[in-house]
């Protein structure tokens, strides 16, 4: 048994190896890449991720895993070898149920469909989105017809980023936290809007820079083990334990934009250098699902970064860095504006509240998709709509509407959305559990003091890795299932007092 397992291990190290040099031409292609890369890149990493797919799904790694089947199952939950095995047969099976063809179909598919949509987005262009996205849908929903154990074509694609949960048990925690979530908005949009022109000004990008260096390295992101790069579209990516690496992008006229986006990334990289090295290399050696993952990030830019005791300690520094915009502003004024709350049409740019409506949309609409209840041709009106309805503000163009995420044209429909809710609710549940386990994590954060938060965190979750399943960690690490109240609580109690309701 000894010997198989070793043996595993080894198969799977080399798969990651491949995924790790496919990651790291995508990190170069997102950050240095010349212009005239492009098109071999795309080629390179399309072929390193079929090589990978070969390897997962090959027959020699299929009898390793079913000679070690049933040493796996006699093992305890959270005994890693036991969590690998389950990990590889899950991966494995995955991977056999879809042909390579298909696979490889959707790869350039996809990859035609980004190219075509950074133009068809900078000019308002559907019309020219349309016959890919059709495309993309039918081959979505060729791919979730490979397993046939679901009640919604979206079940197998939520289970590859947050597996546990289904289109059924997402529409219910999302119905239950509208039911919160919209009154909640209605009521702030009664307030006065508070002012953030303070934040509004010109700045140095090497100033911007220098500061979410500053702040990474302060929260615990060890640059030694990874670096900050520039890219338009900020992300976080892991080669290896020892190589974890996070991207932002300054904003030239408002300040706080790469502040925050470097603060998430940062939660993000945290996460991935706290896996126990002994999972290193192996497909538990990372987060464990799109939600956990960004719990992290969440956690770390708003019920940290957004919050009134970090800036107790951060925003007489600020002020001296910023002395022309600052000088004159108070604590007061500016923990209101960093936390101003507004109905928007994008995304990226919402406050906490309502953010989540933002994703409910989405989530929506692409389940209607692969349902076959809503057309390509009758998406963008019906993204507009319920912008109308949820939001209270209509979308004038697709730049800001429909065209506005890249999801939809760099990967299947389907699954890369609930997860960024699933994670805000998670961060609040996460942080009230690390708050009763350290009472002390406020004040010592109010003294620049991040420790006690991160080795709470790194032993009830970063080390972990993949080792329990998502829903299990947040029951073992908070002492009770993935549940709204939480968020609810620490939203309510928040912007309760900063608008005074
Ligand atoms: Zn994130």
């Amino acid at each position: 048994m000894k010997q198989a397992l070793l043996e595993l291990r080894a198969r799977l190290r080399e798969i990651n190896d491949v995924e790790s040099a496919a990651a790291v031409l995508e990190w170069d292609q997102s950050t240095y890449m010349p212009a005239g890369g492009a098109e071999a890149r795309a080629r390179h990493i399309s072929t390193l991720g079929r090589v990978a797919h070969d390897m997962r799904r090959s027959s020699a790694l299929g009898e390793l895993i079913d000679r070690l089947r049933g040493h796996g199952e006699s093992l305890p939950p959270g005994n890693p070898d036991g969590a690998l095995i389950r990990v590889a047969r899950r991966e494995h099976e995955r991977a056999t149920r879809v042909p390579s063809e298909l696979v490889a179909a959707i790869k350039g598919h996809v990859a035609e469909c980004f190219v075509t949509w950074t133009r068809a987005r900078a000019n308002d262009d559907f019309k020219t989105m349309r016959p890919l996205l059709e495309k993309t849908l039918e081959l979505t929903r060729r791919y979730s017809a490979c397993f046939t154990e679901h009640d919604h074509p979206a079940d197998p694609l939520i289970d590859l980023y947050d597996r546990g949960m289904t289109t059924e048990s997402v529409r219910a925690l999302f119905a239950e936290l509208r039911k919160e979530l919209v009154p909640l908005a209605s009521a702030i949009a009664e307030r006065p809007l508070p002012d953030d022109s303070m934040l509004r000004g010109d700045f140095s990008r090497d100033d911007e820079m220098e500061l979410g260096r500053e702040m990474a390295g302060r929260l615990g992101y060890d640059f030694a083990r990874g670096r900050l790069d520039l890219t338009h579209h900020p992300f976080m990516t892991r080669f290896s334990r020892g190589d974890v690496r996070i991207t932002t992008r300054p904003s030239k006229d408002k300040l706080g934009e790469a502040f925050f986006a470097t603060v998430h990334e940062s939660g993000h990289a945290l996460y991935e250098q706290g896996v126990d090295p002994e999972l290193d290399g192996l497909p538990l050696g990372g987060g464990v699902s799109a939600g956990v993952h960004e719990s992290q990030s969440r956690l770390w830019e708003n019920l940290v970064g957004r919050g009134r005791p970090f800036w107790q300690h951060m925003y007489p520094e600020l002020q001296r860095r910023f002395p022309a915009l600052l000088g004159g502003c108070s604590l007061d004024d500016f923990y209101h504006a960093i936390n101003r709350v507004e109905r928007s049409l994008v995304r990226v740019d919402a406050d906490e509240i309502t953010y989540n409506l933002h994703v409910m949309v989405r989530f929506d609409l692409e389940t209607q998709m692969l349902e076959g209840t809503l057309s390509i041709a009758d998406l963008p009106d019906a993204w507009n709509d319920r912008y109308e309805q949820d939001l209270g503000v209509r979308p004038p163009d697709d730049r800001v509407g429909v065209l506005q995420d890249v999801h939809w044209y760099v990967e299947k429909i389907g699954g890369l959305f609930q997860g960024y809710t699933l994670g805000n609710v998670m961060s609040a549940q996460f942080f009230a559990a690390a708050n009763r386990a350290r009472p002390d994590i406020p004040d010592r954060i109010a003294e620049g003091d991040f420790k006690p938060l991160r080795d709470w965190l790194t032993e009830n979750i970063y080390r972990h890795g993949g080792v329990y399943d998502p829903l299990d960690l947040v029951t073992r690490a908070t002492g009770s299932p993935l549940r709204i109240e939480p968020y609810m609580e620490y939203l309510r109690s928040k912007f309760g007092e900063l608008y005074r309701i």
